[in-house]
């Protein structure tokens, strides 16, 4: 048998509807959207970025050396390290419109800035990266491309973050990388594997 969400969401009423599509679309640890939620409005995000002035851009985060803080001060404390990290990004956030966050994957986050510049969101991102850096007893590192001045399509949007991710993990962490195009360029001249 398979299930139509949308054929069963169909046939509730408007609150049970909405209460239900919110927990479908959050993760329940942190409150932030998920990864299903993501997949679903990226390419909405993009579509609607397409007619802002300056673009968007995309922030992949990641929590350094997660697995050792997991190790050694257990699973629970890391769980309630991901929901102070995750307040982190809203609060260093709030001032900017329409901006959406997920977690992207166990301890990742992808946030969506539209209207912005590549140097704005690289600033945006430094804030966030020193804020977490203060407060919380993790650091992190951040991956970011942006829609128009460094990618002009959806695959490459994701993928650049990602990228632009790992060589802030390979220049020693707690950092923040914006993907650089020329990189890309030489990548696909000499293409070869990403990740370890
Ligand atoms: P790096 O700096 O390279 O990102 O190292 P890392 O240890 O953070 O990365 P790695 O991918 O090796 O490990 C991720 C860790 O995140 C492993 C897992 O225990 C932890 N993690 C993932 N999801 C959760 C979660 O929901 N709760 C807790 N407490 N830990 C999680
Ligand atoms: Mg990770
Ligand atoms: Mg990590």
């Amino acid at each position: 048998m398979t299930v139509n969400l949308d054929e069963i969401l169909s046939k509730l009423d408007p609150e049970e509807k909405d209460f239900i599509a919110a927990l479908i679309d959050k993760d329940p640890l942190t409150g932030v959207y998920n990864r299903r939620k993501f997949d679903r409005d990226v390419e909405l995000l993009v579509a609607v970025y397409r007619r802002t002035q300056k673009g968007s851009a995309l922030l992949i985060i990641d929590i350094d050396h997660f697995k050792k803080f997991n190790d050694q001060y257990g699973h629970q404390r890391g769980d309630q390290v991901l929901i102070e990290v995750s307040k982190c990004i809203e609060q260093s956030l709030r001032d900017y419109d329409r901006i959406h966050i997920y977690r992207y994957g166990g301890e990742e986050f992808v946030v969506m800035i539209p209207d912005v510049t590549t140097k704005d969101a690289k600033k945006i991102g430094e804030r966030l990266r020193q804020k977490v850096e203060k407060t919380c007893p993790v650091t992190i590192s951040i991956g970011i491309s942006h829609y128009r001045e460094i990618s002009d399509n959806l695959e490459t949007l994701v993928s650049d973050a990602d990228r632009a991710l790992y060589q802030a993990k390979r220049k020693a962490r707690n950092r923040v990388e914006v993907y650089s195009k020329v990189e890309r360029e030489e990548e696909n001249i000499n293409p070869g594997p990403r990740k370890p």
